[in-house]
């Protein structure tokens, strides 16, 4: 099946703006979400029209397709797709139509009972064109035996089961749906009296001149027509949200649970700081993702802070890539140490996460080749023990590097002089919300929802 974790996903409803160029521009905010596919549909009230390819949105649009796409509703959408998984025909968004319904659907997350929600809906004749767990969302609510839009999106939700933050648009309205954990993000932002926005981070509000208003709560649906947001909440008592949107995901200027990112990620430099202090010349973050952290251990420790590598910003993400042999490639592609700043330091070394164990050994190998001394790696999550089954590509339980050694077997695999993860305590704290708030189940192996069936296959 195809995941879509950390996909951005966004939606606007603007009677005078044009929807489809800030479509655009918020789409650009939100590709560190996503870089292998991007696509935008829009409405006009009688008509969806949609386009989308593969490619990064700079490559996917021109000034051609967007003013080919009139209205005055709008939904993007940026894919992020796991090894394998990636097929044109799951570009989203994806339109589905049944009789007169229409709609089309931006999805982030994961369905985890989509087999047997897409058996049942075969079943009843409703056909399947991607193998998106998108188009079981779509297939549902059309297949619902509710009148109006709400009531058949909730009817929806009640069957399905997983991570989804959802912006969908039928022909006159949008909607913008959050699962009942709140397992990925989701907010609101206003620009002026009557255009509204719906987007995965807070960071494409402020590219596009939008005001934050508020999250969609989880459970919460909400619709966006002419008269404005209409609200249907349903009180959830459990909430999951994804601990890795603060470690990775996110960028550091967007605002999840009014926490600014950037201020939880120096919170985790700063524990690492107190729970593993070292000896060391030089603080330095892997870019982009652990520069926030860097900046925090570095304040904490008062080991000078500095930018011993260079990132090339125009190689995408490693992981994106689709083999190990390219993977491996990327992180030399992607990363240009600087001697001057590296000849006989002591480093300390801080990145986000060790999930394959991939990137680190050779950005320590870049590190030692440009002179340093010594590298004393820092991490500022937990190792990592479990899948994740609500979409976040985490590989398989074997292809996890801490399920089959020790913090010393990785130590010396990695070829850092000491190595020290945040407790998980320590990486809660950071976030300055309870713990009851997250989805930890990749390090403890407490999953919030039923997942045998997916372990079952794993095994
Ligand atoms: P690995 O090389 O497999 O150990 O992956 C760790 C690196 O990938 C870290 O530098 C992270 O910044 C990054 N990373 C962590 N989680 C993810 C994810 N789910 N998708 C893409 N990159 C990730």
């Amino acid at each position: 099946m195809d995941l879509h974790e950390a996909c951005g996903v966004f939606g606007i409803y603007a009677p005078d703006e044009d929807i489809a160029r800030l479509t655009y521009f918020a789409l650009f905010a939100l590709q560190h979400r996503g870089q292998e596919s991007a696509g935008i549909a829009t409405s006009d009230g009688t008509r969806i029209q949609v386009f989308a390819d593969v490619g990064l949105v700079s490559q996917v649009f021109n000034e051609e397709s967007l003013s080919n796409l009139h209205g005055h509703i709008a939904i993007g959408h940026n894919r992020y797709s796991i090894t394998g998984a990636s097929q044109a025909c799951n570009i989203q968004p994806l339109v589905k139509n049944n009789g007169n319904l229409s709609l089309a659907i931006a999805h982030n997350g994961n369905i985890t009972n989509y087999t047997a929600l897409a058996k049942e809906l075969t079943d009843k004749g409703y056909q399947f064109k991607t193998t998106s767990d998108s188009e079981v969302i779509s297939n549902l609510i059309l297949s619902s035996t509710e009148r109006d839009w709400p009531s058949r999106i909730r009817q929806s939700m009640n069957r399905l089961q997983g991570a989804y933050s959802l912006t969908l648009m039928t022909v006159d309205t949008l909607f913008g749906i959050r699962d009942p954990l709140g397992m990925r993000p989701l907010c609101l932002g206003r620009i002026g009296d009557d255009t509204w926005v719906l987007s995965s981070e807070s960071c494409a509000l402020d590219h596009i001149g939008a005001v934050f208003v508020r999250e969609i709560e989880p459970g919460e649906i909400v619709a966006i027509d002419a008269n404005g947001v209409t609200s249907f909440k349903k009180a959830s008592d459990k909430h999951a949200l994804c601990i890795f949107e603060y470690i990775y995901f996110a960028r550091p200027d967007s605002i999840i649970n009014n926490r600014l990112l950037y201020d939880v990620r120096s919170a985790m430099g700063a524990g690492l700081a107190e729970e593993y202090p070292v000896e060391a010349d030089l603080v330095v973050g892997v870019p982009d993702s652990a520069t926030p952290a860097a900046v925090g251990y570095s304040a904490r420790s008062g080991i000078p802070l500095g930018m011993g590598l260079i990132k090339n910003h125009y190689t995408g993400r490693t992981f994106i890539k689709p083999t190990q042999n390219l993977r491996d490639l990327g992180v030399k592609l992607k990363f240009n140490p600087m001697r001057r700043l590296l000849e006989n330091k002591r480093i300390v070394l801080v990145d986000d996460s060790i999930v394959r164990g991939t990137t680190t050994p050779q950005v320590i190998r870049l590190l030692r080749k440009s002179g340093a001394k010594e590298v004393h790696m820092r991490v500022c999550s937990p190792p990592l023990h479990f899948p994740c089954f609500m979409g976040v590509d985490m590989a398989t339980k074997q292809e996890l590097i801490a399920t089959r050694m020790s913090v010393d077997e990785i130590r010396d695999y990695i070829g850092a002089d000491s190595l020290g993860y945040l407790s998980l305590d320590g990486l809660v704290k950071s976030t300055g919300l309870p713990k009851n708030e997250f989805c930890l189940a990749c390090f403890t192996g407490a999953y919030p929802i039923p997942v045998q069936l997916e372990m079952d296959k794993l095994a």
